[in-house]
């Protein structure tokens, strides 16, 4: 399988051909076609297995060709991650392989200042990439709304687990609208994340590499 006989928009081919790949990962090529047709997905894979562009790939490609929003911070699509770094890498990767499709997205992450990012929320966007504790402190103060949310990702959710973040995920689920596609990754499957996936999915594609 090839990246060009998936399903995907000729810029979105064009930017993965930039970046030098051609062929799917297989957390890739298990994930990309259920996720296009709309279904949810528990993807039980690890950093380094391309799960980034496993659900940044559909998410382009449903969100590309409508206008973005203008309107500040109500997201099409909210990715949720444990740690400054991981968000900042999906932010680069989202770049990456959304090069010239009209498709916006901005990060929010704490211990740093928040007006640089209550700015960028201000100029409104598609996707927010978000740690959890920053946006429930922006969406506290008026900064941000979910209830426009159409995709849910929920990566590293056992790392969420360990870094004590669960409270706050609940938190945030419960703000988002229930009629959405929602993903969840993580490494293993404690309980809790069990619970969590049993709750929030919906008859999801299961994938394990
Ligand atoms: P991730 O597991 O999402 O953190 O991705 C691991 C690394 O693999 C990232 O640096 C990606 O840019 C790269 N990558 C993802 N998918 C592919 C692919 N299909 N071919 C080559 N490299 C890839």
């Amino acid at each position: 399988l090839k990246f060009k006989e998936l399903a995907l928009h000729e810029i979105i081919l064009a930017n993965l051909e930039v970046a030098g790949y051609e062929t799917p990962t297989p957390i890739q090529a298990q994930s990309i076609p259920t996720l296009l047709e709309g279904h949810d997905l528990l993807g039980i894979a690890q950093t380094g297995t391309g799960k980034t562009a496993a659900f940044t790939l559909p998410m382009l490609q449903k969100l590309q060709g409508r206008n973005f929003s203008l309107t500040p911070c109500e997201p099409r699509s909210l990715i949720l991650a444990p740690t400054r770094e991981l968000a900042s890498q999906i932010k680069e990767q989202l770049d990456k392989y959304g090069r010239n499709l009209k498709v916006k997205n901005a990060v929010i992450f704490g211990g740093v200042g928040q007006a640089a990012q209550v700015a960028a929320l201000r100029n409104g966007l598609d996707v927010l990439i978000a740690t959890p504790g920053r946006l429930l402190d922006l969406m506290n103060q008026g900064h941000c709304k979910l209830n426009k949310v159409e995709i849910f990702v929920l990566d590293e959710a056992d790392r969420m687990l360990d870094m004590g973040f669960i409270h706050d995920i609940k938190k945030i689920i419960a703000k988002l609208p229930e009629q959405k596609q929602t993903m969840l990754f993580s490494a293993t499957m404690p309980n809790e994340i069990v619970g969590i996936a049993n709750r929030i999915l919906k008859n999801p594609t299961k994938v394990e590499v």
